[in-house]
């Protein structure tokens, strides 16, 4: 990648020209860009408006990857967006958003676009909130810039903009060169930034994990020093960033670098923070051993118990005595205090107690096959199992009876095509 022009220091001021790379100083091919994307954004500018590609497809597309979304950003507002597709839908009270659907017979769910109109915060205060709610057409208070636009953004390279009109790329954040350099840098003062969404001290984490990036050092002091304020972020919010991290099989890192930067205490509650280190090579066996296409649903339900575990081990080592119903009360009470952060649905809170009982009944030598079989969460036990004897050094009692099970159960539909033998050939 080659600047047409570079520029000088102070690269956060929004009125301040930005980089421009023509078509042929940057790897960024309509090819690679969802057609139905390259549709939409040709339709904007057919009609007379900007047509931006945003975000992490922006990020991704330089870097070689392909991305799992393409977000759109334009000046038309969502009124004027919402005219030019009929398959489309405005969506949200405070950030006017429109969704723009497309049916593909081949899939089951519609494909969707978000479609943003170029605004220049990206939280409101709750007197802002208020009134917006009040007075809807004030929200085009919130309506900016490209630069504005590109200034809210989290990351410097999470704000650089394709340009259907001319293939250029354009950059108000000098994030081409942290992209070239592989850094997480927050846009603008790191302390204000992470203090007004605290949720961004975990995405620096996790773009740095998942991009094997390393975060720039005023941003490392920042979300250290703002990390407390991750106790006021909302369960639902939480669990939605984190639910995303799962398929990406990213958890583990996030949270040995949280470890690293000791903030994990902040955003987990203080049992699972504490035995957050002997979680994490669950964690990593977890993602190594379920496939990338599994559902987020079922690897959020193993990561969980995952956190929980090394606790509830500490009290209850496998063994033939251990009562069930103590063990039970034990998941229950430290599962209160996790609910409380990620918001769980029931069914995960269920899923996750039968977990345990399901693995200490096993642990217990529980030997009906049959009827272990027939329960929904076996599986998910027995990987537990399995994967507390390759952490520990003494097998558990009746290992080798599961071992040889798992030959059997490996043909059978309910094993979803894992071999859990492989669990169970580690010493
Ligand atoms: P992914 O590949 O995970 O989708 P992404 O960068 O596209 O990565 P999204 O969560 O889809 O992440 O968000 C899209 C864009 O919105 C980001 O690239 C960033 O520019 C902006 N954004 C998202 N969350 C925040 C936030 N909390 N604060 C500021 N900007 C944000
Ligand atoms: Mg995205």
């Amino acid at each position: 990648m080659t600047s047409s022009h570079s520029r000088d220091k102070n690269p956060h001021t929004p009125d301040l020209e930005p980089v421009i790379i023509t078509r042929s100083g940057h790897p960024v091919s309509r090819k690679k860009i969802d057609h139905n994307a390259v549709k939409i954004l040709y339709r904007l500018k057919n009609h007379g408006f900007k047509a931006y590609l945003a975000g992490g497809a922006v990020r991704d597309l330089l870097l070689g990857k392909t991305p799992a979304d393409f977000d759109i950003v334009t000046d038309a507002t969502p009124k004027q967006v919402k005219k030019l597709f009929r398959n489309s839908r405005i969506i949200g009270r405070r950030f006017r958003l429109v969704h723009i659907f497309f049916h593909d017979r081949s899939q089951s769910m519609p494909q969707i676009f978000e479609i943003a109109t170029f605004r220049r915060t990206f939280t409101l205060d709750q007197d802002e909130a208020e009134s917006i709610e009040e007075q809807p057409e004030l929200a085009n208070n919130l309506f900016g810039s490209p630069g504005e636009d590109a200034e809210r953004r989290d990351f410097t390279i999470n704000a650089i903009f394709y340009n259907i009109a001319d293939f250029s790329v354009i950059d108000y954040v000098d994030g081409l060169h942290d992209l070239r350099d592989r850094i997480i840098r927050i846009i603008g003062d790191p302390n204000l930034r992470f203090a007004e969404d605290p949720v961004r001290i975990l995405r620096a984490l996790e773009f740095a994990c998942r991009l094997g990036f390393t975060i720039e050092d005023e941003t490392g002091k920042g979300l250290v020093a703002q990390a407390d304020r991750l106790s006021e972020v909302p369960a639902s919010r939480l669990r939605e960033e984190l639910k995303g991290l799962y398929s990406k099989k990213t958890t583990a890192a996030l949270l040995e670098l949280g470890h690293r930067y000791q903030i994990n205490q902040y955003w987990l509650p203080p049992e699972i923070a504490e035995n957050c280190p002997e979680a994490i090579p669950f964690i990593k066996q977890i993602e190594n051993f379920y496939p990338t296409a599994n559902n987020d649903k079922e690897l959020e339900k193993m990561v969980v118990a995952a956190l929980l575990l090394p606790g509830i081990f500490k009290k209850f080592p496998l063994a033939d005595n251990v009562r069930l119903n103590l063990v039970q009360e034990l998941v229950e009470e430290r599962l209160k205090p996790l609910n409380q952060r990620f918001n769980l649905p029931r069914f995960q809170r269920h899923a996750i107690k039968d977990i345990f009982t399901l693995l200490y009944r096993i642990g217990r030598g529980d030997k009906r096959v049959k009827k272990l079989l027939s329960r929904d969460h076996f599986f998910a036990a027995l990987f537990f199992y399995a994967a507390i004897n390759s952490q520990a050094s003494n097998k558990p009692n009746h290992f080798s009876f599961w071992q040889k099970q798992c030959e059997s159960l490996n043909r059978n539909s309910k094993a979803k095509n894992l071999d859990y033998s492989k669990l169970f050939t580690k010493n």
